[in-house]
This record gives C-alpha cells, sequence and structure tokens, in this order.
C-alpha cells in the first residue's frame, strides 16, 4: 500500500493506492491548528488507513513549503505552525517509518506524469498556477531534486523578456521583486486587473467575454507573461509536456493562446511543447505524495 497526504491550511486528506494504483481509500479532515496536533493528526489517519486497507504501506506527504536540505527544517509554508519544525523526523518518529515530503508542486508533476495528464511523455514540467506559483519536473519517472532542494521552483524566478512598464515588477513574498508568482498566480492576475489589494481572479474570464477591457486586457497581458515564462524553460530544459495545475489551469483559453505566443520566445522559432491541463485536478498533490516512493 502507498499512503499519500496532502497536507492543506484548511484540510488534510489522505488517499491509500494499491499496487496497480487503485484508490483502496480516500478520507480528508480539517486541519487543527498547532504544530503538535497536525502530526498527530496526520499519524491518526495513516493508523486508521492501515487498519481499514489491513496493509502496511510507505507515507509520503505534500506540503506547500519544502525542507531545507540545509537544517532539515520546514520552510517557506503558508501554515505558518510548520515553518522551523522538522516535520519528516517528527511525522516519522510517530509513525515508525521514513517518510517522504516535497511540495505539493513536485506532487502534482509526479501524478500527472505516472497516470496523468504528462503519461508516456518523458521529461515533464508541471505547473500550479494558484494562489500561488509553483513547478516541478519529472524526468523517466523520476522527480529531480538538487542539493538546495529548489528544482522546478520556476514561480521565484524572474519574469522573462521584462519590458519596461513591467520592471522591476511587484515585491513577492520572498523578498524579491518580479518573480513570476507575482505576475502569474491568481492573486498577481487580480492585482494587474483590478489594482493592489484585489486577490480574486476568478471572474475576469467572464469578465473579458462579456466585453470589459480591462478584464480583457490583464488576460492578454497574463497570457503572454505565460508564454513568456514557458518559453525560457523551453530553453532550458525543453520538457516533453507541460501540465498546468491550479485554479487558473481551469482558464482553457491558455491552451489556445500560449502555445504561438511561447514560440517567439522559444530558440528556432519552434514550440512543439504541447501544453495540457492537469488530469487529477485538485488530488494530484495527494496522489502525488502516495507516489513519491515509487523511484528509489
Ligand atoms: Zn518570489
Amino acid at each position: 500500500m502507498r499512503f499519500g497526504i496532502d497536507l492543506g491550511g484548511t484540510k488534510i486528506e489522505i488517499v491509500a493506492l494499491d499496487r496497480e494504483g487503485a484508490v483502496r481509500l480516500r478520507k480528508r479532515v480539517a486541519t487543527p491548528s498547532g504544530y503538535a496536533a497536525t502530526v498527530e493528526t496526520i499519524a491518526a489517519l495513516v493508523r486508521d488507513a492501515e487498519h481499514e486497507t489491513g496493509g502496511r504501506g510507505t507515507v509520503g506527504v505534500g506540503i506547500p513549503g519544502s525542507l531545507s536540505p540545509a537544517t532539515g527544517l520546514m520552510r517557506n509554508a503558508n501554515s505558518q505552525a510548520l515553518n522551523g519544525k522538522p516535520l519528516d523526523r517528527d511525522l516519522g518518529a510517530a509513525i515508525g517509518r521514513a517518510v517522504r515530503i516535497t511540495n505539493d508542486a513536485n506532487c502534482l508533476a509526479m501524478s500527472e506524469a505516472a497516470d496523468g495528464a504528462g503519461a508516456g511523455y518523458r521529461t515533464v514540467f508541471a505547473v500550479i498556477i494558484g494562489t500561488g506559483c509553483g513547478g516541478g519536473i519529472v524526468s523517466s519517472g523520476r522527480l529531480l531534486d538538487g542539493p538546495n532542494g529548489t528544482a522546478g521552483e520556476w514561480g521565484h524566478t524572474p519574469l522573462p523578456w521584462m519590458r519596461a512598464e513591467e520592471f522591476p515588477g511587484p515585491r513577492c513574498w520572498c523578498g524579491r521583486d518580479g518573480c513570476l508568482e507575482t505576475f502569474l498566480s491568481g492573486p498577481g492576475l487580480a492585482a494587474d486587473c483590478d489594482g493592489p489589494g484585489a486577490r480574486d481572479a476568478g471572474s475576469i474570464p467572464a469578465r473579458a467575454a462579456a466585453g470589459e477591457a480591462k478584464a480583457a486586457a490583464a488576460l492578454a497581458r497574463h497570457t503572454d507573461r505565460l508564454a513568456r515564462a514557458l518559453g525560457q524553460i523551453a530553453n532550458i530544459l525543453d520538457p516533453d509536456v507541460v501540465v498546468l495545475g491550479g485554479g487558473l489551469s481551469n482558464m482553457q483559453h491558455l491552451y489556445v493562446d500560449v502555445p504561438p505566443l511561447m514560440a517567439r520566445h522559444v530558440l528556432g522559432d519552434v514550440a512543439r511543447t504541447p501544453i495540457v491541463q492537469a488530469r487529477h485536478g485538485d488530488s494530484s498533490g495527494v496522489f502525488g505524495a502516495a507516489r513519491l516512493w515509487d523511484t528509489p
């Protein structure tokens, strides 16, 4: 059995995948407040899942943040209770086995590469464009990682080919200016359309379709920026497919409008990279977490 946990700010979800990848159990509970309660809740979910499925298994956890390879402590988690804590060690102690932890974009990449929209492609670049903006890379079934634990952290690279009016870009929570996240995330799109402080991008496509010029212009800028950002990825990694996940991945114009714009920024002026929507939707996090032990 392979257990995957998706640890979110408001809910914790567990899934049990059997050897064939079939879902044997799935359940979600509210995220408790406090670190110790979070660890205990996850441990209890695993114990209960083992009891219900009758099988012991590996445990992978997807989190909105990462473990620092230097300190072994959590960093950049939206949930402040987790930051600075050795979540993998504490969870491992609580459930009596090693636990693998990675960020939600890496889980998306694992899940979509295994049996989602990236299945059958060698190198999958998966991005989340939603509340934040992240990325993960799976090549030949293997999640890429490195000495800094930052592989795929696309959202905190600067918008490429910035125009004068875009420079230096909004200040990002990470301390830098002009990160892709500040342009491409839902709050980034909302602020670009409706001004500082606006956070809801969900209505912008409908407003554009209804003829609101401001909304249409903001969407066009967002599409062009995504195309530039993916053009840069093609020039570095040349993935066989790009999978879009997160709330903004539901905007269907991206799959039509981004590829031709992207071609302008790919060396050689061709962009044959398919850009596809994640198949597992919001479930990618928990499915990907369950697959974190699929490779040695
Ligand atoms: Zn940043």
